[in-house]
């Protein structure tokens, strides 16, 4: 075999073995090139991405180069970050120089950033290797990536099935080795839903703790960005480059970001785990598996010295009414900078401007986009304002205010991620709303502004995988991870790689 040949075999076998850090590690000791782990990755998504619709741009040349860069700088004997040649991916509603941005919506078609996010030149400063931009629902509105104008991503464990939103590229591409790691961003659970679906780990911290400079917005009082990995110890090391203030996001704060690595090392003894019975007990339309793979898991950190505490959150039911008019509030706010004027699609059929405004925004704008508009719009019009949006905001404070409480008597909060497996593509797009209910476990974090991690379980009897949510403290996203590693380690989902997907035809 020539020296070239079995580079690429042994990056081929790496790309499934490794996580991020052991990638890091292997290139930093030599024994991995960052241009042979990024042409492996290269050619995975050639392989995979058509049958999967992870990534929606690739930038093979600059991510090769990159890479080159990389090795040539260990060869010069310098000390590389701690992302020092991995290859990563980032949800479309990230700015990327030198990539396209679309948030996966008509309206931002031929739109290229003219500077990276705050999250972006972090992860470069750090050495990390940037391959693409990744599919999601339209403006991250969705909760199984079907609203994309760019057509659905798929869940690479069952094809047929949807992979979660709205951050569902970035989950596939983590799970198939499309990389070793991805940003996404959550306003409701759109890291946690599909890292949920397709058994990778996702962190939502908690809000301000990441800088969203750079980040298109969704609901401003609820969106954050943040990693998905294929293991806990991963998304550490992602959050330890991407957390701290940002002088560009008056929102980012100045909390010292903790040694997220060493806190992987403490066991879960001592620690008190809340079980809010409305997340499971008395949770409407749980399904068995999952409601019993979180039991078990309760056992199990109990065995290892964790207290099990049953506590409530007794404002659960009322967590969609309130997510949903506050998200579609902000988003029609934050959406009316897409006019056709100063950037994004402009109709050809011309006309007086309120035309042009008119005609640009209904042909760029997705249907789901344009429900949430008017939803949010009519939630804050005159008249309505006080029955609709002021409501929603005081119902927002109880739901905060159950969450504080609960976390007064428990050091972390543990729950499904999702209420039921994956579903079929197509199977719910008829009933938004329907929708909307698979969101009762993951809004009420970013209400309260909570952190809060998803982490694979074993997965179902027919392959699907389970995800177990774990909310913390303000700030405390060292508790999460804590707890999260050791699930990792006692479970050892997170070790388990979809088969190459069958090519849809
Ligand atoms: N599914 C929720 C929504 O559609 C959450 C999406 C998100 O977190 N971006 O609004």
């Amino acid at each position: 075999m020539s020296e070239a040949n079995s580079k690429t075999t042994v990056a081929a076998e790496a790309l499934d073995r490794l996580d991020l850090s052991g990638c890091a590690a292997a290139i930093a000791d030599g024994s991995l090139t960052s241009e042979a782990i990024t042409a492996a990755v290269l050619a995975r998504i050639e392989a995979r991405n058509s049958a999967l619709g992870a990534m929606l741009h690739v930038d093979a040349d600059g991510a090769i180069s990159r890479a080159r860069d990389i090795d040539a700088r260990r060869q010069r004997g310098e000390t590389l970050g701690p992302l020092g040649g991995v290859p990563l991916t980032i949800k479309d509603m990230i700015s990327v120089v030198g990539m396209p941005l679309t948030a996966a919506s008509r309206i931002l078609s031929g739109y290229r950033p003219p500077y990276d996010a705050t999250v972006v030149a972090r992860l470069r400063a750090a050495g990390a290797v940037l391959v693409g931009k990744t599919n999601q629902d339209e403006f991250a509105m969705g909760s199984a990536n079907e609203t994309s104008a760019m057509g659905p991503a798929r869940n690479p464990w069952a094809i047929d099935r949807v992979p979660g939103g709205s951050s569902g590229g970035s989950a596939v591409a983590v799970a198939s080795g499309m990389g070793f790691g991805s940003l996404g961003t959550d306003t409701g659970g759109s890291i946690r839903l599909p890292a949920s679906f397709c058994g990778v780990v996702g962190l939502k911290p908690t809000y301000g703790r990441v800088s969203r400079y750079g980040v298109v917005a969704y609901a401003s009082s609820l969106d954050q960005v943040g990693p998905f990995g294929r293991s806990v110890a991963d998304v550490a090391r992602l959050l330890a480059v991407i957390a701290g203030r940002c002088d560009r996001d008056s929102t980012s704060a100045d909390q010292p970001v903790a040694d997220y690595h060493a806190s992987l090392a403490q066991d879960v003894a001592g620690l008190r785990v809340g079980v809010p019975r409305e997340y499971l007990a008395d949770a409407d339309g749980l399904d068995a598996t999952i409601k019993k793979r979180i039991e078990t898991t309760c056992e199990l950190l109990a065995d290892r010295g964790a207290t099990i505490v049953q506590t409530r959150l007794p404002h659960t039911r009322q967590s969609i009414a309130a997510y949903y008019l506050i998200a579609t509030a902000e988003a029609s706010a934050n959406l009316a900078r897409y006019d056709g004027v100063r950037f994004g699609h402009r109709t050809s059929t011309g006309g007086a401007l309120d035309g042009l405004y008119e005609r640009s925004r209904g042909e760029g704008f997705g249907v789901e986009v344009k429900r949430r508009i008017l939803l949010g719009t009519f939630a804050l019009s005159s008249g309505y304002y006080d029955a609709w949006y002021d409501k929603a905001c005081r119902v927002r404070r109880l739901i905060h205010d159950d969450f504080l409480a609960a976390l007064q008597q428990c050091d972390v909060l543990i729950g499904p991620t999702s209420p039921v497996p994956p579903w079929k593509l197509g199977e719910m797009t008829d009933d938004p709303v329907a929708t909307y209910l698979m969101d009762v476990f993951t809004t009420g974090a970013n209400l309260a502004g909570l952190p809060a991690l998803c982490v694979p379980l074993q997965p179902a009897d027919d392959g699907l995988p389970v995800g177990l949510q774990l909310i913390g403290r303000h700030f405390d996203e060292a508790t999460l991870l804590r707890v999260g590693h050791v699930c990792n380690r006692e479970n050892g989902a997170h070790l388990l790689r979809p088969p190459a997907p069958e090519v849809v035809p």
